[in-house]
């Protein structure tokens, strides 16, 4: 019997997780089936029980319903609770099982890309929002050198750090947007997180570079579009730089494995991706 997936959401329209699902699915031979389902905020209740009674296998969580859909689940993974909100949820007999394959999906993209040890490295998150939850979580989880964290509202920087510690030990610092671009010549990976550059406010830069290490790593979670001005500026500097989109793929594959037990060929995703996003995948 063809197994139901899919996506809770709103709006979902734009999605590029159906066909990069349902590709894996015909490749890897799974009798499996993805929908995105448009839910409204105030139907999140009503949806949740839907998915239990079609029995459907597994869900993605999108805005704006990543934190909402926790109280209506039976368990929740201890990195989803961490970071405090779930991307994920797998349908085992009836009982659903809530994860975050954000922050991991993040890392497994970001580690391609490194030159030296994470554990290893100073770390510069800008940005608190939710993206910043799930980084800040996983980047503390492996361990870093240090962990610094700049927003232009500095109290949901300390927020984040103060979630983490009820939970665990870290090294995580917060600094004013400001400071952090003063001081920018301390870190190893430079990661915005904020939505600065995304389409179409395609001109905008969260921070100045000016003061970037040569051997720095630039990481910007956006991906619309691919390369934003942030990264071109690191491109024209000629420092390693680093895109949404891998992210993007790799939550989605952490999803798909939890759910399938299979593996699936990101090396696909990423281009079903990429040509969604009128990218080449070159
Ligand atoms: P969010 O919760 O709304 O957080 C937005 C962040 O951007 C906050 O830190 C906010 O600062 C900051 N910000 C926004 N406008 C600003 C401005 N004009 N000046 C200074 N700071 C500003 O959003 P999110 O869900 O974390 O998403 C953030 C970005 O990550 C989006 O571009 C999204 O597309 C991307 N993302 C990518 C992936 C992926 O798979 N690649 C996954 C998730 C998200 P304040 O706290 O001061 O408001």
């Amino acid at each position: 019997m063809n197994k139901l997936y899919g996506l809770l959401g709103h709006p979902v329209g734009h999605s590029m997780s159906p066909l990069m699902h349902n590709d894996a699915f015909k490749q890897l031979g799974i009798n499996g089936y993805y929908h995105a389902f448009d839910v409204p905020e105030d139907k999140l209740k009503e949806a949740v029980d839907a998915l239990r009674l079609f029995n459907i296998s597994g869900l993605n969580v999108t805005i704006p319903h990543k934190v909402t859909i926790m109280e209506f689940l039976d368990e929740i993974d201890e990195e989803a609770l961490m970071i405090g909100a779930v991307n994920t949820v797998v349908n085992i007999e009836g009982r659903l099982i809530g994860y975050n394959t954000d922050g991991r999906g993040y890392l497994t993209s970001l580690l391609t890309k490194l030159n030296k040890p994470l554990k290893d490295s100073n770390v510069l998150v800008i940005g608190a929002g939710g993206a910043a939850r799930g980084i800040v979580t996983a980047l503390a989880n492996d361990g870093v050198a240090l962990l610094t964290i700049a927003n232009r509202t500095i109290e949901k920087a300390d927020e984040i750090k103060n979630h983490y510690l009820k939970y665990r030990e870290a090294n995580i610092n917060v600094l004013p947007l400001k400071k952090a671009q003063l001081n920018l010549a301390r870190y190893d990976i430079v990661i915005n997180t904020t939505s600065i550059g995304m389409s179409p406010r395609v001109d905008e830069v969260p921070i100045s570079i000016d003061h970037i290490k040569q051997t720095a790593v630039l990481s910007d979670l956006i991906y619309n579009p691919i390369e934003t001005k942030l990264l071109q500026l690191g491109n024209k500097k000629g420092i390693i730089t680093h895109n949404g989109v891998g992210m993007f793929v790799e939550q989605g594959a952490l999803a798909f494995l939890k759910w399938t037990g299979k593996q699936p060929d990101t090396e696909k995703m990423t281009k079903i991706v990429m040509q969604q996003l009128g990218g080449s995948t070159c």
